[in-house]
């Protein structure tokens, strides 16, 4: 459904081109805003829905696609490269872009008759010949839909289709509605809301406007919004910008059709709708694209991590003006006209319910997928995604313009993506790939803790007869990446890899040298600086590397492409029993400033399969994941724990020291802790109470005092 979807949100909503567009969209809204007092709801409705349908279009362009389509038509009304035993987007994409030219005093189709002649024909052999696709989506979402932008925009003209004809068509949008499908639903209701206006019937006004904002809510547990602000489709499944994406797009249209009518979003839905948008989605792009990690198996598909949401968030502000400050810097920050950093604020999110972690700083964008028990891999189906099964082990996404990754995809070595420990095969795994859709994770200690700023992430690790405990400790300058008890006992090499990113520039490194005596060795690639203070055995691939898209999706291009791959990774070796790596990613450092970083600030306290824990003396905090209940004895603390969990202990020297705790596991109301800290003059015990329902696994935070 997906790649369908996506092509419709491209129709609906095309990709904005610059200041220039966004300039037509506020004049066209603005007009749209003067006739709003002229009458009742269906009369602003149908204005807006127009002004909509009609942003950015490029009349030159249209016309001369017009006019070769003019010359291919039959008597009949049909076309002859159609086939419309299986029709799809045509015909009724081609006669929406008629109508359009027809009504626009600015193109040179306008009010032309041939044209007119053109559209009343099309229709009238699309209503005789009534095709029928195999999938439902077509008949019971793109052809009500487009039908119903056709006839909107053709009210608008000068000669009125005649009414037998477009009340023929009208009956033809009747569909059933299928409520409770996400997604789905606010399509659906979308031609609802289309043929209400038409007919100013109150009835269907009133279903349309309920479904549309039906999956505005918070869903525990199935598909949509979840407690923690991420999003779920297909089951369990972190969807934030795959299907979210369509979600955030159709309620963003039905709040800013219905906006100030009787009709409107109501306040606690859009609050729901709001937060999503504002604190989840938008954050997962850094300057004009997607985190890797949120696009689900629409990461095989050609520009998916192309953003694009100018116009989107010019229609949010409209009906949220109370951020309209946080929408345009959006704008700004994602359509290029200011850098990737421009009013990005420093946060962290740890999201419980799907195993996401994003970590926002203004010089860098760092997050993590992980799968657990308790929710479902990242799918691999309809022949989409067919060598993303490495995708939720612990995938990170580091971006600093945001292109990093943009369209990699096809020759990415797929047993090497990055952040993940696996096998390394000399076919990237696609050939023992065993079951599509809905497989579930393995694992249940999966997750992290937060205070909104900082945080650890931990993935027990168990896929692919490879075992690792692996965390990560994020900080402001660097992310701190940990990993123990690496076991497989099968045959192939197991690797940690690092990065796989576009090479851009050189690499300088230290080459092996060793630096303080410590066998350090540190890299440096397109701004991001990588230090691996033991060593390691570490390799750098810096070449061309081929694929096409086809290899990863057979919908897509069969043509060979060739780009030049920056890759890092460590081996581990075959049979590995007890392996671990450390290493710290420093993002936005060039090489004189990689040599001169002071990494003694980060201290690794332990990091073994039962413990990883880290002091970062200069922001003065102590970061554990305690695999089992434990006790961790370093100079001048201790911190003990009676059951497992993510612990951070923040202003670690001073005299109230703050405790956040979380069960990753998501099974323990309460964890019992004793600290012995450098502040405090005797050891405390802190009786944790943690959140449960929706929010098991969500942090808990305490103040410590004398
Ligand atoms: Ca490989």
């Amino acid at each position: 459904m997906l790649a369908i979807s996506k092509k419709i949100s491209q129709i609906l909503f095309p990709l904005i081109s610059g200041l220039k567009g966004l300039m037509v969209l506020l004049v066209l809204l603005l007009i749209n805003l003067s006739s709003k007092a002229q009458s009742g709801p269906y009369h602003v409705i149908l204005e807006r829905i127009n002004a909509d349908l009609q942003t950015l279009v490029k009349d030159k362009p249209l016309a001369d696609e017009i006019t070769r389509q003019l010359k291919s038509l039959n008597a009949d009304g049909s076309w002859a490269d159609i086939d419309y035993s299986d029709a799809q987007y045509d015909p009724l994409k081609r006669i929406k872009d008629m109508a359009t030219a027809y009504i626009r005093p600015s193109n040179k189709l306008y009010q032309n008759a041939e044209l007119y002649g053109a559209i009343v024909k099309s229709l009238q052999n699309w209503l005789d010949k009534n095709p029928k696709n195999k999938n439902w989506w077509y008949n019971d979402i793109f052809y009500p839909q487009a039908i119903g932008q056709t006839l909107i925009l053709m009210r608008n003209a000068k000669t009125q289709l005649p009414v037998k004809l477009e009340s023929a068509l009208i009956e033809r949008m009747i569909r059933r509605l299928k409520t409770g499908d996400g997604a789905n639903t606010s399509d659906e209701a979308l031609h609802f809301l289309y043929r209400a206006c038409l007919t100013k019937n109150k009835a269907t006004l009133d279903s349309a406007a309920k479904y549309l904002f039906e999956p505005i809510a918070i869903a525990d547990g199935k598909e949509g919004v979840q407690a923690d602000g991420s999003y779920y489709q297909h089951g369990k499944q972190q969807a934030i910008a795959s299907y979210g994406r369509v979600f955030a797009g159709n309620s963003v249209n039905a709040a800013f059709y219905l906006r100030g009518t009787e009709y409107a979003l109501p306040k606690d839905q859009l609050t729901i709708l709001i937060n999503y948008l504002k604190n989840t989605f938008l954050k997962t792009i850094r300057g004009f694209f997607y985190d890797f990690n949120v696009r689900g198996r629409g990461i095989s598909r050609k520009d998916s991590l192309s953003s694009g949401l100018g116009v989107m968030v010019a229609k949010i502000k409209l009906f949220d003006p109370e951020n309209a400050a946080y929408w345009d810097a959006s704008v700004k920050r994602t359509s290029g006209l200011e850098p990737a950093s421009y009013k990005i604020t420093p946060t962290h999110h740890q999201f419980w319910k799907s195993g996401y972690t994003l970590h926002l700083r203004p010089a860098y964008t760092f997050s993590i997928q992980t799968a657990s028990s308790r929710t479902l891999r990242t799918e691999r189906g309809n022949n989409e995604n067919i060598l993303g099964k490495f995708l939720p082990d612990g995938a990170t996404n580091i971006q600093r313009s945001g292109s990093e990754y943009a369209n990699l995809m096809p020759v990415w070595e797929w047993d090497k993506i990055p952040g993940t420990t696996s096998r390394d095969y000399p076919d990237d795994g696609g050939a023992t790939v065993l079951k599509d859709w809905g497989i579930p994770g393995t694992t249940k200690f999966v997750g992290g803790v937060s205070d909104g700023v900082y945080g650890i992430s931990c993935y027990d690790l168990d896929y692919d007869s490879v075992q690792a405990k692996k965390a990560w400790f994020f900080f402001d300058r660097e992310v701190l990446c940990l990993g123990a008890g690496i076991k497989s006992n099968s045959n192939e090499n197991i690797t940690s890899t690092v990065n796989q990113a576009w090479m851009r520039g050189g690499v300088v490194s230290s080459n092996g040298v060793q630096k303080n005596g410590k066998g350090e060795i540190w890299v440096m690639h397109d701004s991001i600086g990588y230090i691996f203070p033991q060593g390691g055995d570490l390799e750098i691939s810096h070449k061309a590397q081929s694929g096409s898209w086809y290899r990863i999706n057979h919908f897509q291009s069969k043509t060979e492409l060739q780009h030049q791959v920056f890759k890092i990774w460590l081996n581990h070796g075959q049979h590995p029993q007890n392996a671990s790596y450390q290493y710290i990613v420093i993002p936005g450092v060039d090489a004189a400033g990689l040599k001169n970083y002071n990494w003694s600030t980060i201290q690794v306290l332990k990091n073994t399969a039962e413990l990883q824990a880290v002091k970062h003396s200069g922001l003065d905090m102590l970061q554990a994941v305690f695999y089992k209940a434990g006790t961790l004895v370093a100079s001048g603390l201790s911190l003990q724990v009676d059951r497992p969990c993510t612990v951070y202990i923040k202003d670690l020297s001073a005299k109230s020291p703050t405790l956040y705790i979380a069960d990753p596991a998501q099974e323990k109301a309460n964890i019992k802790v004793l600290i012995k800290l450098p502040g405090l003059s005797k050891s405390k015990t802190i009786d944790c109470n943690l959140p449960t329902g929706a929010f098991a696994g969500a942090t808990a935070n305490f103040q410590i005092k004398e």
